[in-house]
């Protein structure tokens, strides 16, 4: 990039920022607690970050986005998640749905104007990667995509959708065709006018309840155009994984990083009520804050290390390398192991008044957010494909 673009894409960026957090503090932080209590979808917030192009973020520059890195996205999706955690993670989920299309689905011309027309009109993208029979394993499906005439047919049984209602068009992972293995799989995108969605189960989760969730059956048909190009194998590998890991590790974060804030303040209310001496809850704000910081530097070494990847096919290359998928998987168990563990310190610092739900100390919707971590994508399921790498990964480091 010469140093004209760059400077561009560097003020582009911090616009994007300073909108992003003038929407967190004005629009996220009002509606956060009505979106939690009735479990319902984050509209006043997301309309906002249409209104303010902040969805084509992630949409390379060419094409008219910003063309944000790894680093520019946790920054937004991590300041967005300190108002409001729902809210921090459908932006995050949307960013990984753009990238898989950015990065895998260029060589079509129908996806070249597509994401062109999600700069335009702001589409917002959701996920269908889980099935009724998978049980959670992304890189399997049982749904295959049938190909005639120019068109395609997809029908998917999907147990949890995240916002799939409210969203412009949903990536779709599927067998290649009806003969296909289960891990033959490619993505399909399914625009909202292809589609009949039926809401199969509910929503009525402890935390992330704004994320809207259910389970959802699919039935689709369009332009066989729609079909990503490639295999899923190699998108998952090199950019679902990455930034869904990420990213995702960005936003509990800043799940986390706002309940220590509330537990500093109460702290420093302690403090002037007594002036000259150190309350005692102030020494567990500062061992707090020690986890807190070890877990920013932790998502940020990640993003950092994904952005100084060679671009073009060196560094698709190294995604695929086992290290990389180690380096992803062990972010994500540390940091939603961390969220929880985190709110749960500051929790006990700010005592009853976190307990309750009705005060500016309030922990209960933070806490129930973070618990959410370890079970999207199970960690269980994440250690034991991490300990099958481990038998055959000599590290050179
Ligand atoms: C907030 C949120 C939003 C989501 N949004 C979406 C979305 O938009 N689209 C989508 O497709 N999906 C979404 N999901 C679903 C998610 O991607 C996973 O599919 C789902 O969380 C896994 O469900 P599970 O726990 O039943 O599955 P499993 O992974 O099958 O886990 C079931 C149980 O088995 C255990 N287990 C699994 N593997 C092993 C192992 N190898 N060793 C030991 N124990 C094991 C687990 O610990 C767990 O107790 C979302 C989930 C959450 C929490």
């Amino acid at each position: 990039m010469d140093q004209r673009v760059a400077e561009r894409a560097e003020e582009e960026f911090a616009s994007l920022l300073k909108a992003v957090r003038r929407i967190a503090a004005e629009v996220a932080t009002a509606h956060a607690v009505d979106v939690d209590q009735k479990a319902r979808f984050p509209m006043e917030t997301i309309a906002a970050l249409r209104e303010a192009g902040v969805l084509s973020a992630a949409v390379p520059r060419h094409l008219g986005g910003a063309g944000c890195g790894m680093m520019e996205l946790a920054q937004l999706c991590s300041t967005l998640s300190q108002a409001c955690g729902s809210s921090g993670m459908v932006l995050a989920m949307h960013y990984i749905q753009v990238a898989c299309i950015a990065r895998h689905g260029l060589e079509s011309e129908f996806f070249r104007d597509y994401l062109r027309d999600l700069v335009q009109h702001q589409h917002l993208l959701a996920s269908m990667t889980s099935e009724v029979g998978t049980f959670g394993d992304t890189r399997s499906s049982i749904c295959a995509v049938e190909r005639e005439g120019g068109r395609f047919k997809l029908t998917k049984d999907a147990t949890t959708g995240s916002y799939c209602a409210h969203s412009d068009a949903i990536l779709v992972t599927c067998r290649r065709d009806k003969d296909a293995a289960a891990n033959d799989q490619v993505l399909v995108l399914v625009k909202r006018e292809d589609w009949a969605l039926r809401q199969t189960t509910s929503w009525d989760t402890m935390g992330m309840r704004g994320t809207c969730s259910p389970g959802f059956r699919l039935e689709s048909s369009g332009p066989d155009q729609q079909v990503v190009p490639g295999a899923f194998a190699d998108s998952a590998a090199q950019t679902m994984v990455p930034y869904s890991h990420i990213l995702w590790s960005s936003l509990w974060w800043g799940i986390a990083a706002d309940a220590v804030a509330r537990a500093a303040t109460f702290v420093r209310g302690q403090a002037r009520q007594r002036p000259g001496s150190v309350p005692p809850t102030a020494q567990r704000l500062a061992e707090v804050a020690i986890q807190l910081q070890t877990m920013k530097q932790n998502w940020q070494a990640a993003a950092r290390d994904f952005d100084a990847l060679p671009e073009g096919a060196a560094g698709m290359d190294e995604l695929l390398s086992i290290e990389w998928a180690l380096k992803c998987n062990n972010l994500k168990i540390a940091c939603s192991e961390a969220a929880p563990q985190i709110v749960h310190r500051a929790l006990q610092i700010v005592g009853i008044l976190g307990y309750k739900n009705d005060t500016p100390f309030s922990l209960g919707r933070h806490y129930r957010d973070a618990l959410s971590a370890a079970l999207m994508i199970s960690n269980d399921r994440i250690v034991a494909k991490s300990a099958s790498m481990m038998l055959v990964f000599k590290d050179a480091s």
